[in-house]
């Protein structure tokens, strides 16, 4: 981290500037952005159009034109709760029983989660392989001002925690880049110019610390008792759009001597290119398309896809999760952890300690520890929507015209675009049968202090107050039957960011941008 001074509260940033300043920065990142990789693929309806019918086309992701300001108190709070974060959710995934118990309080609304459950109950029925366990996580925070203190104090509260296909870290690493570069090229030109050594922007290591989490699993796998060479698997989505992100961790690991081989493999394509090895360790073998002779043990499997429904549209998809959940090779995430991802746990996990008694997140983080009080302090609060005193507390609440406003109302989903925000609630429950309410949760919403910044999409400029979203990436592997972490850092972040009458903040789902940190 290289700094001098810092930006002040109270000083007018990002500076001001002329349309001419704002031209000229947003032709410098268009070239910067597609030089880099800061981009994305282009979408699938120019693709389809004559201008790009082989679809080779990418455009700049959508990224402000200057880092945003961050509050230090926040940035370095949720940078420091990651190791406890990666030690709950490997200590939750362990707990079956207490997984099931969340599971079965969502299942009657919610199909997804039935399935998801049942393919691990199939493969706990003929006994796991492979005890190793990989978690890359990126927990979720917004930032919470409180007024009553002065000066203000700035509190990081989390929004929600990803399992599975926590995204960006590829992204948001070049993000900074460019923040990086404008800093010491552009900004300093501007007529109001903004030396390099105003802003605090802090090292941001998300490529190196994924691809790393990717190589201890490889690694860890040990060697093939068959023979074959080794390899990772990218489990991707057919015609993704976001692959830059994905690249830039294939890109890293592939700087590994020896060599370690990475295929992507559309979650579609399954059970075509890979198999299990007739032994009882159920190896997982992939053949690769263009050499039939060339056969590679899995030793991981990266998952960019199977978080949502989307992406199984029949039993057949089903089927080829299962294969894989059978298999030998690492998962990550396994069935367990991706179900520890549902927001049904968070509100769980959240809930308030009665008193005298022990909280709910004891049994994973002793109360009162360093490591507890951590997590505690991101807690923000969310409410069960079922049938118990707080559950009709919270539907009360949720159906309230003028009280629902505060509250956003949450499936067991993740991708972005399933939530249900404020004044929308009460019309929406009324189109879910009441026996199905207890699928989803209530969170109480996090306002963040607005600050000024542009957003460049789609080559246009758009200016105004901006809120964002910190994530704090994490990787974990574990032991599931021993309990034994191997391996437990905090890898890097992310800074997202939207208009601040925006509800969701999904950069892929077109809502969001791509930002850095500028520590204030
Ligand atoms: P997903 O798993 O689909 O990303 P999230 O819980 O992250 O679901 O919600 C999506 C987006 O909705 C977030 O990125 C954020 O912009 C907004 N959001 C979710 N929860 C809150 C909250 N409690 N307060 C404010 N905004 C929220
Ligand atoms: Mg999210
Ligand atoms: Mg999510």
């Amino acid at each position: 981290m290289s700094r001098v001074s810092k930006i002040e509260p109270t000083s007018s940033y990002p500076p001001e500037t002329t349309a001419d300043e704002l031209n000229h920065l947003a032709h410098t990142i268009k070239d910067w952005s597609i030089g880099n990789g800061l981009a994305v693929r282009t979408p699938p309806t120019v693709i389809a159009s004559e201008a790009d019918p082989t679809g080779i086309t990418a455009v700049p992701a959508p990224v402000t034109l200057f880092p945003s300001g961050f509050p230090r108190q926040a940035f370095l709070q949720g940078q420091k709760a990651q190791q406890a974060y990666n030690d709950l959710y490997a200590a939750v995934s362990r707990d079956e029983r207490f997984l099931a118990d969340v599971v079965k309080q969502v299942i009657d609304g919610d199909d997804f989660v039935r399935d998801l459950w049942a393919v691990h109950e199939t493969v706990k029925s003929e006994g796991y392989t492979q005890p190793l366990s990989l978690g890359l996580f990126r927990s979720d925070y917004m930032v919470h001002e409180d007024k009553s203190s002065s000066p203000p104090t700035h509190q990081a509260k989390q929004v929600e925690f990803n399992t599975i296909a926590s995204s960006f870290g590829g992204l948001s690493v070049y993000a900074s880049k460019l923040h990086n570069f404008l800093a010491k090229t552009e900004y300093a030109l501007l007529e109001q110019s903004l030396a390099p050594e105003v802003l605090e922007l802090p090292e941001n290591n998300a490529i190196e610390g994924l691809a790393g989490g990717l190589e201890a699993a490889y690694q860890a796998y040990g060697d093939s008792e068959l023979g074959h060479d080794k390899c990772v698997i990218f489990l991707v989505q057919g015609g993704e759009r976001n692959v830059f992100d994905q690249r830039h961790l294939e890109y890293q690991i592939g700087k590994a001597t020896p060599t370690i081989p990475v295929f992507r493999l559309p979650f579609a394509d399954i059970v075509e290119h890979t198999s299990i090895a007739a032994n009882p360790k159920r190896q997982l073998l992939y053949t690769h398309p263009r050499n039939p002779n060339k056969v590679f043990e899995v030793a991981v499997i990266y998952m960019r896809a199977g978080y949502g429904p989307g992406d199984y549209p029949n039993q057949q998809a089903w089927d080829a999760r299962c294969h894989l959940e059978r298999s030998h090779a690492i998962k990550c995430p396994t069935v367990l952890t991706q179900v520890a991802g549902i927001k049904k746990v968070q509100q769980v996990l959240a809930t308030p300690r009665p008193s005298s008694e022990p909280s709910i997140l004891s049994k994973f983080i002793k109360d009162d520890t360093p490591s507890a009080i951590a997590l505690w302090n991101t807690f923000t609060n969310i409410y069960p929507m079922d049938t118990s005193d707080v559950g009709l507390e919270a539907r009360k609440k949720a159906l309230d015209p003028k009280q629902c406003v505060d509250y956003v109302l949450k499936p067991q989903r993740e991708g972005g675009g399933n939530n249900i925000y404020g004044s929308a609630i009460p019309d929406f429950l009324k189109t879910v049968p009441e026996g199905h309410w207890n699928s989803y949760i209530l969170m109480e919403l996090i306002k963040p202090p607005p600050v000024k910044n542009f957003i460049l999409r789609n080559g246009n400029i758009e200016k105004g107050r901006v809120i964002s979203e910190l994530g704090v990436y994490g990787t974990c592997l574990w032991n599931q039957t021993t309990g034994e972490v191997l391996r437990n850092e905090q890898a890097g972040w992310l800074l997202r960011t939207k208009g601040e009458e925006s509800e969701e903040g999904g950069v892929a789902a077109g809502y969001g941008c791509m930002d850095s940190v500028s520590l204030t």
